[in-house]
């Protein structure tokens, strides 16, 4: 179906902007493996999220989050367990399970619907699991940085556990404050796939304090080559081509406005819908905001919601439900305690429309048909 207002609206770079990137990439006969765009990319990408900062590039975040497991954790044997939310996207437990480790499902809080610190901190206290779990694997859900962001840091300190942290759509997104979503934790992992708020196509990044943790990303994403041809750890291709590097490089040139767009819609929504019956993803306000993350106060009403927009043209969604517990791949999956505000978030979430120019009118019809007015 085609809709009036879809739910995603990539904005790429006109053809007559990346023409001369991709002539001089022709002229250098040099399309992938480090190249000019992609070290200038990879620089650019570090330097947004503060100057003591190092990233490498990724030919997608799923990539990028099986390395970072490798290079954090080595590769398991499937006996030990890393703790992440049930309410995410399904990439991460499927990293954990690529790389021989078990994810293990832990609850989410209902204002930021992130993974709940203080579930997470009981788990590790289980004796049923505790010196089993070698590590956290975070995810900023919807790329809204959690406001919990330092008992993270000072439970995976506390625990001796790492913590990866998949912040995939969250490239622009902040914590509090000023501090920018890539700076927290071992590393963070950024997806800059056509659906994110910063689209190249395919392609993605970790971000991070560690540069000998850069060092091992970028022999792993090389085949495990480490400087000469001599392979010396597992290793994988995920290497990011120059051509998307180079229209990262115009993307980033004007992030800035993208970000002012796409947060005035979502102060829209926020200023407009209904409190009685709407509650919006806490720190939201703060993301880069692939869409606008709603909760339905009656959660028998959210079908209806939903129904109503699609009948209006309006290509609404319920992201991240059904949460991965539900889905057949992952129902083996362990969870240390009932998903209790998982499943209410699941039943009464839903997920609406934004653009890096959203028609005002677009908007309008969006909050009056939520509204029932
Ligand atoms: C989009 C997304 C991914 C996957 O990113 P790709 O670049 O498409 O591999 C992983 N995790 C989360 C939370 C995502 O939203």
């Amino acid at each position: 179906m085609n809709y009036k207002v879809p739910f995603i609206r990539p904005d790429f770079p006109a053809d007559e902007e990346i023409a001369s990137d991709y002539a001089q990439i022709l002229a250098s006969n040099w399309f992938t493996n480090f190249g000019p765009f992609e070290r200038k990319f990879s620089a650019a990408i570090a330097n947004y999220i503060g100057p003591e900062y190092v990233a490498c590039t990724f030919s997608n975040a799923t990539i990028a989050l099986i390395a970072s497991v490798l290079a954090i954790l080595g590769k398991g044997d499937n006996t030990q367990y890393v703790l992440m939310p049930s309410f995410t996207f399904p990439a991460g437990a499927e990293a954990l399970d690529w790389c021989g480790y078990r994810p293990l499902f832990i609850d989410i809080e209902d204002r930021g619907l992130h993974m709940d610190v203080e579930a997470a901190r009981r788990t590790l206290e289980d004796a049923a699991f505790k010196d089993d779990i070698v590590g956290i694997l975070f995810c900023n859900a919807f790329g809204v940085g959690t406001e919990n962001i330092e008992d993270w840091e000072a439970l995976a300190k506390q625990s001796g556990l790492p913590l990866i942290i998949d912040s995939a759509a969250g490239f622009g997104s902040l914590y509090s404050g000023d501090r920018k979503v890539g700076s927290a934790g071992d590393c963070e992992i950024f997806s800059f796939h056509a659906t994110k708020p910063f689209a190249i196509g395919e392609g993605g990044a970790v971000v991070t304090r560690d540069k000998k943790l850069v060092e091992t990303l970028l022999a792993i994403q090389n085949f495990g080559f480490a400087n000469k041809r001599n392979v010396t750890m597992l290793g994988l291709n995920g290497k990011l081509q120059e051509i998307n590097a180079a229209i990262g490089m115009r993307q980033l040139e004007r992030f800035d406005t993208v970000l002012e767009g796409r947060r005035g819609v979502h102060a829209r929504y926020m200023a407009e819908l209904d409190p009685k019956q709407f509650r919006l993803q806490a720190n939201a306000e703060v993301a880069s905001l692939c869409f606008t993350v709603v909760i339905v106060e009656d959660a028998s009403a959210r079908d209806r919601h939903l129904e109503r927009l699609l009948e209006a043209g309006i290509e609404a969604k319920t992201y991240y439900s059904p949460s991965l517990h539900k889905q057949t791949y992952f129902t083996s999956v362990k969870t240390q305690s009932p998903l209790t505000v998982t499943e209410q978030v699941d039943a009464s979430v839903l997920s609406l429309p934004i653009h890096d120019n959203m028609k005002p009118e677009d908007v309008d019809l969006i909050i009056s048909v939520l509204n029932g007015r």
